[in-house]
């Protein structure tokens, strides 16, 4: 049998629940004022672990394998970044570069090389009935997006990463060096 008290108790959690997970969810990148350590060894986290640590969207992406909406939120705020670094949402390892940025007008954050090759492992990819490449982050398995070559976009490489922004963290380089 359940009391007055523990339902109250219980939609007190729930009002909470709900608060938290408004708060945490959000649909632009994460962006930081700080270069985060980089994980010294590999990122081992278990799901509910996972969970805490990220918002939905993050952990749909990371977690999940999920493909953020193109031409969304996230991918406007991309074009309008300057200089930074972006880094994995779930291990803060360096993955992209605004170096390497290019506007591929694909929809997605598209960058067409890595900014430290190391923390990328490319995996074949046969889902959806067509073989891509698969990029996750090689210090928590994460998974970013996909590579694609040969498309002619001019860039260095040819090649497009095609990233889900939603998984990233977006460092702004500083515009003055702090000389104290
Ligand atoms: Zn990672």
């Amino acid at each position: 049998m359940i009391s007055i008290r523990s339902l109250s108790t219980l939609a007190f959690s729930l009002t909470l629940a709900a608060c938290s997970a408004k708060d945490k969810k959000t649909a632009v990148m994460e962006t930081r004022t700080e270069v985060p350590a980089e994980p010294a060894g590999k990122v081992v986290k278990t799901d509910a672990e996972w969970k805490k640590h990220l918002t939905p969207e993050q952990y749909h992406i990371l977690r999940e394998s999920g493909t953020e909406r193109p031409n969304g939120e996230v991918y406007r705020e991309f074009k309008h970044q300057g200089k930074g670094s972006y880094h994995c949402a779930g291990c803060n390892a360096l993955l992209f570069s605004s170096d390497h940025k290019f506007d591929s007008g694909c929809g997605w954050p598209s960058f067409y090389d890595p900014a430290k090759a190391e923390n990328v492992v490319l995996k074949e990819d046969n889902s959806m009935g067509r073989a891509r490449t698969e990029v996750t982050c090689a210090k928590c398995g994460g998974h970013l997006g996909h590579v694609f070559k040969g498309e002619g976009y001019g860039t260095p490489t040819d090649q497009r990463y095609c990233i889900n922004g939603g998984g990233l963290a977006y460092v702004p380089a500083k515009e003055v060096p702090q000389e104290k």
